[in-house]
């Protein structure tokens, strides 16, 4: 991962990133306003025609000042603009894109744009890995999660009714395009849901981004543009040289599940859709510090700082009472073990992953002091 920051007089400050995978590199800009500088976009896009892919609530924030530049400039545009919800993460809305960019004629040079988060982000990487065997597309992440998360690194898909994410395909976006200034309509909610992925990125990878997340959460909560810019840039180097070194999680990528075995039970426990992700997530890294800590692995004082930073964030830190046999049965599903024991990503120390299992004893400790 290379990084450079440039500021022209006559722009605000812009970061730029290279995800190094060979001959699938691709460049990372994060700044305020790239959604209305048109001359960036055009620079990924290859041929005449052009499909944006996005849904019901971006499309009359954002479509228009994608869109009318490139028509402007001569490109064919097609515009998709789905239903909003991870629910039409599905067959039916990737068949709805393989319409369009049939009945339009589009070619093997017709290049995608996902404008919108992870589902439009996941969906159209998707249809575009599939498209005539592969097209060209570009990332333009509008959520926090989708910039610090899910436009980096190559998984596409879509949902199964038997399970989340089971369809899809590794397949690297031509650009992600991260404008900070299009977080400033984003529910609270979903910025949380954010910046549990960001606290996820300190506490395996580096202790001095997570302290610096500690000091800046007040800004950070407040949407202060430079404060969001570093944690976006930040989060998506540390992403980025992970899925660099294990492209297609053969291994190391898994460090990323860190809080996810606790959250994804608590997704599904609760039922999908009640939990943002990025809560569960938050709460899960509360239960993951306690359990690294009763296997020796942080202090007690590390602990309490991840509980006071995930508040901080305005997530969750107290888990649902789902019952401890059902706690117990959620966590064994999550499709990252493969078979035996319950493979836990946890600290040792803060800042560093340790993949171990967990005696049954300490595991039942956890739930019992993080359950609510
Ligand atoms: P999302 O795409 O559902 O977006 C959340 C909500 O915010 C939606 O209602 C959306 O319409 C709205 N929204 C988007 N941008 C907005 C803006 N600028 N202003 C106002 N509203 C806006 O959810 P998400 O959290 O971005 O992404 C979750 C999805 O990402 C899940 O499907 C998950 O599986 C996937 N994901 C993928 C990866 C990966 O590596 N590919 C990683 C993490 C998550
Ligand atoms: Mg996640």
């Amino acid at each position: 991962v290379s990084s450079s920051t440039a500021a022209p007089d006559s722009e605000p400050a812009r970061i730029f990133l290279n995800v190094d995978l060979g001959e699938r590199s691709y460049p990372i800009t994060i700044g305020a306003g790239l959604l209305s500088d048109p001359a960036l976009l055009e620079r990924h896009i290859a041929g005449h025609k052009v499909a944006i892919v996005t849904n019901t609530t971006v499309a009359p924030l954002y479509l228009e000042r994608v869109a009318a530049p490139l028509r402007a400039a001569g490109r064919d545009v097609l515009e998709i603009v789905l239903p909003d919800g991870e629910q039409f993460k599905n067959w039916d809305s990737l068949m709805t894109i393989f319409d369009a960019l049939l009945e339009h004629k589009c070619d093997r040079k017709t290049t995608m744009v996902a404008l919108g988060g992870g589902v439009i982000g996941d969906l159209t990487g998707y249809a575009a890995a599939s498209y005539m065997r592969g097209v060209p597309f570009v990332q333009m992440p509008t959520t926090l999660l989708a910039q610090v998360d899910s436009s980096v690194g190559g998984k596409t898909g879509i949902n199964h009714p038997l399970g989340k994410n089971m369809i899809g395909a590794f397949y690297q976006p031509r650009a992600v395009l991260a404008d900070t200034a299009s977080l400033g309509t984003l529910a609270p909610r979903e910025l949380s849901a954010g910046l549990a992925e960001v606290i996820k990125h300190g506490a395996i990878i580096d202790a001095a981004f997570f302290d610096w997340i500690e000091a800046n959460i007040g800004k950070l909560m407040a949407r202060d543009p430079a404060a969001l810019a570093h944690a976006i840039s930040r989060s998506c180097e540390i992403k980025a040289e992970v899925v660099r070194q294990d492209e297609r999680e053969g291994g190391l990528r898994a460090i990323l599940n860190f809080g996810h075995t606790f959250g994804h039970a608590i997704e599904a426990g609760m039922g999908y859709g009640a939990w943002l992700h990025g809560e569960a997530v938050g709460c899960g890294m509360v239960m993951a510090a306690d359990l690294s800590h009763r296997l020796g692995l942080v202090d007690a004082a590390t602990v309490a700082r991840m509980r006071a930073l995930v508040g901080a964030a305005g997530l969750p830190t107290v888990a649902p009472d789902l019952g401890t046999e059902r706690w117990l049965e959620l966590m064994e599903v999550d499709k990252k073990n493969e078979g035996g024991a319950i493979k836990f990503i946890l600290m040792k120390p803060l800042g560093s992953p340790n993949i171990t299992s967990a005696p049954r004893e300490q595991l039942l400790a956890t739930l019992a002091a993080c359950v609510g």
